[in-house]
């Protein structure tokens, strides 16, 4: 395969192996653009959630030349998770790099989750570009992809999008919403103690803020669209959601829609009719949903049944773009309680396996 040049250059940018192939005279604009500054590298992660961190571990023993882009901190979603919040996970579950994870209960809390990544990341001493931000990708005709951000431009042979869920909210869409009493974003129960907190949705998290808001001290409304509390809430927290329910202490309306929030009040569809309610926070736990404008830019295909599954072979993680894998939460589209730490570390392994394999197919 070495040396072949009977390729289009269509066929070129189709196929980011080409270039790893290439006898060293056709690799003449690579060292051009190493001369122009432009960092050369075989694998580009965007993103360092866990998932990240983890190919960019698996790339590192593999012995390929790459590094992680990450627009915000290290583990930045983890970081902006509630400040008191405990995984549902066991810590071994959330292991990366084969790095033991020694938490002080069999579930560790956030603080202990952003000590261990950090230290993942030292021990591996992992290529990390922190506060840069993707912002656009472009196959390049000698091979590979050109990758834009905020501070720079690189290049690679290929991508792996390890972007998450946790930057876009799913937003109600209703009138209000905008106003600074209203969060997508619940951090800590502080600020709302002995005040009217309307919380929307009835998943863990918020179920988790129902709880702790009103353990210190806030009146707390639930507002449900479904008819019960979420049958995918922690086993050991919803018996305590249901009971504070049920005797009272926290009130919730099932089957029920938010319709406006307003200063001091908002409005609430109920079976029972339209009702308002004295309100001074609305924490609207309604979930996150990957960037699929970003991926749709990237030509990356998605489902039109709603849920925008991205088009990728599970055997390789790798998307219809050839040489552009998916890695983590956004595989899931829509369904983001699909693909968690737990069960997408694997991809990791799996993404640098079949990069080595199509290097070594090109030998
Ligand atoms: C409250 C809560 C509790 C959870 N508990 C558990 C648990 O117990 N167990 C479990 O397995 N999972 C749990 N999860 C889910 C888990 O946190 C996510 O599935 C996991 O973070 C996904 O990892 P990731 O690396 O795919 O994405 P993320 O962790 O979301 O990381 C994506 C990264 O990409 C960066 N990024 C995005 N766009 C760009 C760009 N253009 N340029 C550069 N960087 C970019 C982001 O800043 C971010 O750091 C929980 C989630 C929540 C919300």
């Amino acid at each position: 395969m070495q040396g072949r040049t009977d390729k289009t250059q269509a066929e070129q940018a189709e196929d980011p192996g080409f270039y790893i192939r290439r006898p060293f005279l056709l690799q003449l604009p690579v060292y051009f653009a190493c001369f122009a500054g432009m960092k050369i590298l075989d694998v580009l992660i965007v993103g360092a959630g866990p998932i990240g961190l983890a190919c960019g571990i698996a790339a590192q023993k593999a012995g390929l030349r790459y590094t992680i882009v990450e627009k915000g901190t290290l583990v930045n979603s983890l970081y902006r998770y509630p400040a008191n919040m405990t995984f549902f996970s066991t810590s071994e579950k959330l292991e990366i790099g084969g790095v033991p994870f020694v938490s002080n209960n069999a579930k560790p809390t956030r603080a202990e989750a952003l000590e261990y990544y950090r230290r993942v990341a030292e021990t591996f001493a992992v290529d990390l570009k922190l506060y840069e931000k993707v912002e656009n990708i472009e196959p390049v005709t000698s091979g590979g992809y050109r990758i834009d951000t905020d501070k720079g431009r690189y290049q690679a042979q290929y991508i792996i999008l390890a972007t998450g869920f946790y930057d876009i909210p799913n937003v109600l869409g209703i009138p209000g919403e905008e106003l600074p009493k209203v969060t997508h974003y619940y951090a800590e129960p502080h600020p709302y103690y002995r005040q009217k907190v309307v919380v929307v949705g009835a998943n863990n998290s918020a179920v988790d803020a129902a709880l702790e808001t009103w353990r210190k001290g806030a009146q707390v409304t639930m507002v449900v669209r479904e008819p019960e509390i979420g049958r995918r809430v922690k086993y050991w927290v919803r018996p305590d959601i249901v009971n504070r329910i049920e005797e009272g202490s926290i009130q919730a309306f099932f089957n029920s829609t938010l319709e406006e929030v307003r200063p001091g009040k908002v409005d609430v569809r109920t079976p029972e009719g339209l009702i308002t309610l004295e309100n001074d926070f609305v924490i609207a736990a309604t979930g996150y949903q990957p960037n699929f404008k970003f991926l749709q830019q990237l030509g990356i295909t998605l489902t039109d049944d709603g849920k925008y599954y991205p088009t990728y072979d599970p055997e390789t993680q790798e998307s219809n773009r050839p040489g552009i894998y998916l890695a983590g939460v956004i595989c899931g589209g829509m369904d983001t309680h699909v693909w968690f730490i737990e069960n997408s570390r694997v991809h990791a392994d799996r993404i640098i396996n079949a990069i080595l394999k199509k290097t070594k197919v090109a030998d």
